[in-house]
């Protein structure tokens, strides 16, 4: 059985990272599963525990990280944030494609334990639309919008260790750039060397 492809995206907070994974997902015919990852900061309105996150407690957060059951974890904003390994190890061994959405250190973290993982970073077309947008999804105080589009340079400065860029200008545009991302990422040489070692036999 083919081993499924780990997609990484991140990019700065308000950018639509959620907006373009979800469109993503409308879409089966990739095979693509979106990890849930396990948090110790507050559920907001809107969100479904085990949906959205897999809410816990600071001190159970360290207890699983410690136990070795986080793919990669980091603190954004005073939290904690990590990807669960079993279940993202599982789909991948059944040749399901998966994709993570997280932040930039963690990114990086899952590309040093997996060569094979392809990165996307998913950029706004301006900083001014980026706070247009913070402030529009009106989720974050004034403050926390400032902390966040300050965020953004350090996670700006990291985007050249990714496989690829985005720009998240038109939605339908974007979504469709990773899309075929995604496609391409299929055909890899090193990824269908079977058909090529079948001819030879
Ligand atoms: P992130 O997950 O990166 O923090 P969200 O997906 O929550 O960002 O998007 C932030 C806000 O921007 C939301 O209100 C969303 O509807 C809006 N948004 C996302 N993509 C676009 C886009 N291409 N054009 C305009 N607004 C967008
Ligand atoms: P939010 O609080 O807005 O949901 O997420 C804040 C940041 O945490 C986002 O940049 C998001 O991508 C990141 N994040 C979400 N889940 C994980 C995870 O499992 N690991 C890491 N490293 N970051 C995550």
């Amino acid at each position: 059985m083919k081993q499924g492809i780990l997609f990484v995206m991140s990019g700065p907070s308000g950018t639509g990272k959620g907006t373009v994974c979800a469109e993503l997902l409308k879409n089966k015919d990739n095979n693509l599963f979106l990890s849930i990852s396990t948090t110790s900061r507050n559920i907001r309105a809107g969100e479904i525990d085990g949906v959205t996150y897999n809410y816990t407690t600071p001190e159970k957060f360290r207890e699983m990280a410690e136990s070795g059951c986080m793919l990669e974890w980091a603190v954004y904003g005073g939290n904690y944030y990590g990807t669960p390994k079993k279940s993202v190890l599982e789909r991948l061994d059944r040749g399901e494609n998966v994709l993570l959405e997280i932040d930039v250190q963690g990114a990086l973290k899952v590309k040093k334990a997996f060569d094979d993982a392809v990165l996307i970073f998913i950029v706004p077309p301006s900083t001014e639309e980026l706070r247009r947008r913070l402030e529009s999804r009106g989720r974050e105080n004034e403050d926390q919008i400032n902390e966040r589009i300050k965020a953004a340079e350090f996670e700006l400065d990291n985007a050249d260790k990714y496989d690829y860029i985005a720009v998240n200008d038109d939605l339908a545009s974007c979504v469709e750039s990773i899309r075929a991302i995604m496609k391409a990422e299929q055909f890899r040489a090193r990824r269908n060397t079977e058909f090529t070692e079948r001819l030879k036999k």
